[in-house]
């Protein structure tokens, strides 16, 4: 079976050839040229790629028998010839078409490819990421300067033949004229000099143990083994008949023949050895199973090469059963996008591997970073995702698959030794369980208590909401919280300055996602969870409404006016007790959108925009009657001074629309009265700008009216 090395070189040239495409290309050019650590792992990449190959075999061959009747074995052969330096690798899965070996190896861009060799630049040429990217195949060109591939497919009545070297740009695929394969394929790698010492079957032993011990079928691999046989021991057989010899003489007696000595003697033979345990892990009795093998099946089977942060093996029995072995992912894919499937359930019935396809119909789509398996003997074996969709059962698996994964979750939350585990599951998948908050109802309450948010209480530590519960003072009557994009912006709102000086704690939301995600928690173990930008925040003490009532009348002739002046863009003007620092604050109507609401959604192209319009207009302005300008203001209109009152009301609102957290309409105008009223303040008549430009135009009063190009780039102040 090893392939004699110099009759392969001349037949190089032979075949249609061709030229890779232009992403594979450049991804060869790195795999041979700048990945150096883990090289070995071209290995498991090959005989992962034989197991895929022969659960197709198997799956077809439930509809199709008689796709197996010519090999009913179904495993993988690895063998090296030293003298040649090669090493064959051969499956009897499904094969490849000659059309397959076209698109699949070469010609069709695989979409792992680019998201690979950035991850391979910031890696430093760690070869160990291959397979995550689904370009595993190519890791045969980390250790073979020239790659064989013969191929057998049931609906292809030839054999074929695929090669390139490494460095050609090119690969050639022609017809096998010496067709061997019954059904899959073989692929000889041509080690590189610095590779030969890969080509020994120990070597190989050993590779086989680390990496591939959890595939499903038997791994054959071409070894001496060291064998006891039973000798004759001449020299101890000598010695024991002269013994009897000497002494039948004394005793005057015949001698007898004696039998003869053995010894065990050891002698190398070379066979086939499988070289795993390929019973599935999952059907092993849990308390059998090591963590170490449970790490290892998993980055086995998943293409992973960090350890994850937990797993879940369970067995269900009773009307239905199914055994599964579930993990939480020791870091987020490279790829994430939650609209996509996954691939990370893989379905088995009867231990046959039927898709890994079905992910939506075993999990929430909140949960698709969660891998592992599910084998179920109640499943039929043709089962389709329309039938899965009906089915009793998979409701039964889903629910159990949820409730384990939670509890998975849980337990990473409650690690006391290592507290950074479930830091590194928040940075990585928290994003997930705020869209269960959203979208799985049952399961709310669970979820929010794994919820972690920053808050007034530490700069860099997060919170949960229990903890939160825990510091609540007596007084305290909501959770509060302040939905924007960043921490520092949270702190420096002037909604925060109250509750904070008070001593309430305030929940710092900075996702998009967070907002919605608590709007829909609403209440948390009996404590509403409450908005502080929105109108009716009631953190003051109790026997302050009549003060509130007196200082609203004095105020009145203000807060109507500044309504008048501010027309639509608010649907009133109220004297707030929230303040101490900042003149006025913009807030939102009960059910208005928050300014963090209103930027995400002005930044979504599909926004509705008389919505828009709509929920902009309610907005409420809050006055704080204690501020020197305000009282100003006051008597600014009091003083029937409406022209320069309208215009300093302008500002206000508009500087607080900015600290509260949305943007204003026209940078431009907005920079404009405020320069105006700078150069009413210096006494002079012109500006100048930032970068020293001046650009000055006489306004109708005569005043100047001074624009920065600069501002009126940045369409959203508020925007990082
Ligand atoms: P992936 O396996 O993640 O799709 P690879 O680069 O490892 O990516 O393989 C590319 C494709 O080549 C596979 O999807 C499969 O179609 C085909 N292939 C590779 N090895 C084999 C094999 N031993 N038997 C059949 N097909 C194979």
């Amino acid at each position: 079976m090893a392939a004699a090395a110099p009759a392969e070189v001349e037949q190089d040239t032979k075949g249609e050839k061709f030229a890779y495409q232009a992403e594979v290309d450049r991804l060869m050019d790195m795999i041979i040229n700048s990945l150096y650590s883990n090289r070995e792992v071209f290995l498991r990449e090959l005989v992962s790629n034989c197991s895929d190959a022969l659960d197709k075999a198997r799956f077809i061959g439930l509809t199709k028998p008689e796709v197996l009747a010519d090999n009913e074995k179904l495993e993988i052969r690895v063998r090296t010839d030293p003298e040649n330096h090669t090493i064959t690798i051969e499956d009897t899965g499904i094969g490849m078409t000659r059309d397959d070996l076209l698109n699949q190896l070469g010609t069709i861009a695989r979409s792992g490819t680019r998201k690979f060799m950035e991850a391979v630049k910031e890696s430093k040429g760690d070869a160990n990421l291959i397979g995550q990217f689904g370009v595993g195949f190519y890791s045969s060109f980390l250790v073979a300067d020239r790659v064989k591939v013969q191929t057998k497919h049931p609906e292809d009545d030839k054999q074929w033949v695929w090669e390139s070297r490494a460095g050609s740009h090119e690969f050639s695929i022609y017809e096998d004229s010496e067709p061997s394969l019954v059904r899959g394929t073989r692929i000889t790698l041509f080690l590189k000099e610095d590779s030969h010492e890969l080509g020994d079957a120990f070597k190989l032993k050993s590779l086989l143990k680390q990496y591939s011990e959890f595939i499903s079928f038997p791994i054959n691999l071409y070894a001496s083994k060291r064998e006891p046989k039973q000798v004759t021991d001449e020299e101890a057989t000598k010695k024991k008949q002269e013994e009897e010899d000497t002494k039948a003489k004394e005793e005057n007696r015949e001698a007898k023949k004696i039998e003869d000595v053995t010894k065990t003697e050891y002698e190398e033979v070379w066979d086939w050895e499988v070289q795993n345990d390929n019973k599935p892990i999952w059907s092993r009795n849990p308390k059998e199973v090591t963590k170490e093998q449970y790490d290892s099946f998993y980055k086995t089977t998943f293409s992973e090469f960090l350890e994850p942060l937990a797993h879940s093996h369970f067995n269900v029995e009773g009307t239905i059963e199914f055994s599964s072995l579930l993990f939480v992912p020791g870091m987020a894919p490279f790829e994430q996008d939650m609209m996509k499937r996954s691939k990370n359930i893989r379905l088995f019935v009867k231990r046959v591997f039927i898709s890994d396809e079905f992910d939506d119909d075993l999990l929430p789509r909140y949960l698709n970073f969660i891998k592992g398996v599910v084998d179920s003997s109640d499943l039929p074996l043709n089962v389709s995702r329309e039938i899965l969709q009906e089915n009793k059962i998979v409701r039964v698996i889903r629910k159990q698959l949820v409730r384990r994964s939670l509890d998975m979750i849980e337990e990473i939350s409650k690690r006391e030794e290592s507290k950074d585990d479930y830091k590194t599951f928040w940075d990585a998948f928290g994003r997930n369980l705020k869209l269960g908050i959203i979208e799985d109802t049952a399961n709310r309450d669970k979820l929010a208590s794994l919820l972690r948010f920053h808050s007034s209480n530490s700069e860099d530590l997060t919170t949960s909401l229990d903890d939160y519960v825990g510091r609540m003072k007596k007084e305290q009557k909501a959770i509060y919280y302040m939905a924007t994009d960043s921490v520092k912006a949270a702190k420096a709102a002037p909604f925060v300055e109250q509750l904070a000086k008070q001593g309430f704690e305030v929940l710092y939301l900075t996702e998009p996602i967070d907002e919605v995600a608590v709007t829909n928690i609403g209440k948390y173990k009996e404590h509403p969870l409450e908005d502080v930008s929105k109108e009716n925040l009631d953190v003051s003490g109790d026997g302050k409404a009549e003060a509130k009532e007196e200082t609203e009348a004095k105020f009145k002739g203000l807060t109507d006016f500044m309504k008048e002046a501010l027309g639509d863009q608010v649907e009133k003007v109220t004297v707030s007790t929230r303040l101490t620092d900042s003149p006025c604050i913009v807030v939102t109507s009960k059910f208005g959108w928050s300014a963090n609401m209103e930027r995400i959604m002005k930044n979504q192209t599909m926004a509705d925009s008389r919505a828009m319009e709509y929920m902009k207009g309610r907005k409420i302005m809050e006055i704080n009657p204690d501020h020197e300008l305000i009282k100003a203001l006051n008597s600014e209109v009091e003083a029937g001074r409406k022209d320069r009152a309208g215009e300093l009301a302008a500002v206000l609102f508009e500087t607080a629309l900015l600290t509260s957290g949305f943007s204003v309409d026209s940078p431009s105008d907005y920079a404009a009265k405020v320069y105006r009223m700078m150069s009413g303040a210096v006494g002079g008549s012109s500006s100048t700008t930032g970068d020293g430009k001046k650009e000055e135009k006489a306004g109708e009063d005569g005043t100047v009216e001074t624009v920065t190009p600069e501002v009126v780039t940045d369409e959203d102040p508020w925007k990082k």
